[in-house]
């Protein structure tokens, strides 16, 4: 069964939001936040993004370029902030989104850096950059989860991660993977707002 996506972009990688809608045969809802609402109740805030934007996704898609830290001065943009937030937001009537994270080809370099001899155990753990460089607080936390060990299964984590080639190769397979995260044990670690 297809599980309905919603697609977190900045303004800059539309391309890729449309190429999934025109191309992949994924279930998608064709929205995004660009007004933010004006309340300052956290709570309703995300009840409405929820109920306006996320509606009955169960996945959302996180397309990661080269301004999704949304970290810049010049630009005072929370958008894909507030979409995760809202899509990690676990209330009544509603359960939290997984979340998949798709790193963007002017992103791979930058993220996949390899792999280094870990003094801990003696192992070898791949690089991946995930921080507050490349990514929000929202995607990083929830796909580092702290563990107290000197590496990371897929087990230990909340967001799934792929790349843009990977994921146009069978796109179903990390929505999936997305969507059984949701009722997998490492569920009940993340946070909304890290
Ligand atoms: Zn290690």
């Amino acid at each position: 069964m297809a599980h309905k996506c919603f697609i977190s972009f900045k303004t800059q990688d539309h391309a890729y939001k449309k190429y999934i809608h025109d191309e992949l045969d994924v279930d998608m809802i064709d929205k995004s936040l660009h007004e933010p609402i004006d309340s300052d109740d956290e709570d309703y805030i995300m009840r409405k993004i929820r109920e306006n934007y996320l509606s009955d996704s169960t996945v959302t898609i996180f397309l990661i370029g080269t301004k999704s830290a949304e970290n810049s001065f010049f630009e005072n943009q929370s958008f894909i902030k507030r979409e995760l937030q809202a899509s990690l937001y676990h209330g009544v009537n509603n359960t939290k989104n997984g979340i998949l994270g798709i790193v963007l080809p002017d992103m791979v370099n930058s993220i996949y850096l390899g792999t280094n001899n870990c003094l801990t155990c003696g192992g070898s753990h791949s690089i991946v950059k995930i921080d507050d460089n490349t990514v929000i607080k929202e995607f990083s936390y929830n796909y580092y989860i702290p563990n107290n060990k000197c590496a990371w299964s897929e087990d230990d984590r909340y967001c799934v991660l792929t790349t843009w080639d990977n994921f146009c190769n069978n796109p179903n397979y990390f929505i999936d993977q997305a969507f059984d995260k949701r009722t997998h044990a490492i569920s009940v670690s993340t946070k909304v707002r890290p």
